[in-house]
């Protein structure tokens, strides 16, 4: 047994898109410009054309695009943000990094995205914000957290890191808050090479505000009007996801393949619980993410690997129980559960149904 399948797989993509990828760089090269080019525009453009927002502003990472979509939100000491305690440490980090508070509430504890009532409890007199992650790329449940929103005054920046070109109600997530973050992290469903981010949104001001917190607070060259940051999105990247974007949106389709193959061998299994796709919604899968009596997790890891495939708990601690946030945290039940209980296993747009369907036996195998 050699053949090994590991959480995720760039090769085969990058291999398709070699030839491409290889130009896009020679060409920057070539070309001298390396910050804020032709390439960042027009992967700007491009980016808000796919996700039908109005405004697209590259930025340095993912982080980088929660932080300044914060500030560019008007977060800063003093505010209280809700976020789910149940998500990647950055979209804490990134309510802390502009000296505001993150409050944690609670997951819904099929889709694993924050739950509304829990964030309608979490509101303070403080609040100002509510990021809700679209988690593992399921969409968080958008009108009742707009509407929540809107009728105390604050302020929705989606955290879409992991949700490139997945869907709410008809609707491309990333366009439904005030604004909303994207990673190109290069395990993500649109992946870079290297560090990139992206913020969208439909309102003007916040997307001038971006651009300027992006280049150290500066409209114009050496005129500083606030404090920022060096957060743009470099050439080179922006000229590699340029080439990968037209596919991303079958990939996604193929990533639904993948979580279909997964769903037919492990739906209805005992002790296992596949992830749901909520109504209307459509899922892009950056985690095929299961629930699995947590007695059996790290005996069904160690069966996996010993078939030299893979998988990964996200997130073995939630944020609320790190040591920064645990003292003023809050009771999470569905949170510690799901901490306890998940397991993801391999998918990316390559994987194929026979792995798949030997992956879920293994599994089987080592459930009973
Ligand atoms: C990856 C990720 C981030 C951070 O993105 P980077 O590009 O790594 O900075 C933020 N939030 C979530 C949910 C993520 O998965």
């Amino acid at each position: 047994m050699t053949r090994k399948i590991p959480m995720v797989d760039l090769s085969a993509q990058t291999d398709a898109l070699w030839p491409e990828l290889e130009k896009a760089v020679h060409d920057v090269l070539r070309s001298g410009r390396f910050i804020l080019g032709p390439n960042v525009e027009a992967f700007e453009r491009e980016a808000a054309e796919f996700l039908g927002t109005r405004y697209a502003v590259g930025v340095g990472s993912g982080t980088d695009a929660l932080v300044l979509g914060l500030r560019a939100l008007g977060v800063g000491p003093g505010d209280e943000v809700i976020v789910p305690s149940f998500t990647f440490f950055a979209t804490a980090e990134a309510v802390s990094l502009v000296g505001a508070t993150p409050v944690f509430a609670d997951i819904e504890p099929t889709t694993f995205c924050l739950e509304p009532e829990s964030v309608a409890k979490a509101i303070g007199l403080r609040t100002r914000a509510i990021i809700p992650v679209h988690l593992f790329g399921h969409p968080a449940e958008m009108d009742e957290i707009q509407s929540l929103a809107q009728s105390r005054g604050l302020a929705v920046l989606e955290d879409a890191a992991q949700g490139f070109g997945a869907a709410y109600r008809g609707r491309k997530i990333g366009g439904l808050g005030n604004a909303a973050a994207f990673s190109f992290f290069p395990s993500k469903n649109l992946g870079a090479f290297g560090e990139a981010g992206l913020i969208a949104t439909n309102d003007a001001a916040v997307a001038d505000a971006v651009k300027c917190l992006r280049a150290h607070g500066s409209r114009e060259r050496y005129v500083h009007t606030e404090i920022g940051y060096n957060a743009r999105l470099d050439e080179i990247q922006a000229a590699l996801l340029r080439v990968k974007l037209p596919h991303v949106a079958k990939w996604n389709v193929e990533r639904r393949r993948v979580a279909a193959a997964y769903d037919a061998s492990l739906s209805g299994v005992e002790g296992v619980t596949v992830p749901r796709v909520a109504p209307g919604c459509t899922h892009v899968f950056h985690q095929y993410t299961l629930r699995v009596p947590p007695a059996k997790r790290a005996a069904l890891q160690k069966a996996l690997e010993a078939a030299g495939i893979a998988s990964q708990i996200y997130y073995p601690i939630p944020n609320h129980a790190l040591p920064m946030y645990a003292k003023t945290a809050p009771q999470l039940p569905e949170t510690d559960a799901a901490a306890r209980e998940v397991l993801s296993l391999p998918i990316y747009p390559e994987l194929s149904d026979a792995d798949v369907a030997d992956t879920a036996k293994r599994l089987l195998a080592a459930l009973r």
